[in-house]
């Protein structure tokens, strides 16, 4: 697909010493040339019309951003743009809704040829709920998406060191936060009420959008949902140093989105 560097030359210093050995154990080289070795990897063209909301602008990063950390790690150059990723995402997802999923790069050569590395062309951070999987409702192969997920699609420590990691060294220009309709820990956390365990740490990440959207009109669960997906995806965006730098020098965007339970459709949020 793309050409792209070895990860080990674009490892800052401190990311070395804080060991993405475990990283490189999991991902391994960069694939150099995908297309060359794999006979079911073109990706159809993005559509000419994206989404009316894809053209809002990303989060506001903080004013004082440290930008040591965008170097030409980040640099765009080796990915395909946010906007055509999101292109691939809602073109996949329309085939899935009307039922003409082509199930692409899931081949035996597929999975050999990735063997030896990835180079995903979207981050997906969904909720970890049976209904949404995202190779599947954006109609995506092996390799395509590095996904994310747990109960309520929350972006913790873990999370946002696992997204650094593929803005920073494998070049994916899009994330997306990904909410869905009738979500059960969005639910509880409207619900209130007692609740047991280290469920109640999921609640309390919630309970923020449950009280941004107490006094707005219509289903509060609903709301609950696309105002847990917008601020998550803030949270991401002005996360320092390395994905707010990435925003603001243009080489990360990052939306969000609900999917809907019943419909199968995707729709960015504005
Ligand atoms: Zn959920």
């Amino acid at each position: 697909m793309l050409t792209s560097r070895p990860p080990c030359l674009s490892f800052s210093p401190l990311l070395q010493v804080v060991g993405y050995a475990f990283f490189l154990c999991l991902v391994g080289p960069v694939i150099a040339s995908e297309r060359a070795s794999t006979g079911d990897h073109a990706e159809p063209a993005a559509p000419a019309a994206v989404p009316a909301a894809e053209s809002k602008p990303a989060a506001p990063a903080d004013a004082a951003v440290d930008t040591t950390h965008v170097s030409a790690a980040v640099a765009p150059v080796e990915s395909i743009s946010a906007p055509e990723a999101l292109g691939r995402l809602i073109s996949g997802n329309q085939r899935f809704i009307s039922g003409d999923a082509e199930h692409p790069r899931q081949s035996k050569a597929r999975r050999g040829a990735l063997a030896g590395g990835q180079h995903p062309f979207a981050i997906i951070l969904t909720c970890a709920d049976s209904h949404v999987s995202p190779e599947i409702i954006f109609d995506q192969g092996l390799g395509d998406l590095f996904v994310l997920r747990n109960a309520g699609n929350l972006a913790d420590d873990h999370v946002l060191g696992s997204i650094e990691y593929v803005v920073e060294h494998l070049h994916a220009g899009l994330v997306m936060v990904l909410g869905h309709s009738k979500c059960g820990a969005v639910s509880a956390a409207v619900s209130g009420g007692k609740v047991p365990g280290h469920i109640l740490i999921i609640v309390e990440d919630i309970e923020p959008a449950v009280e941004a959207v107490a006094d707005k009109p219509g289903e509060m669960v609903d709301n609950a949902i696309r105002a847990k997906a917008l601020l998550v995806a803030r949270q991401i965006s002005r996360s320092k140093p390395i994905l707010s730098s990435a925003v603001e020098a243009g080489h990360l965007k990052v939306v969000a989105a609900r999917y809907d339970l019943s419909t199968g459709q995707v729709v960015i949020l504005p």
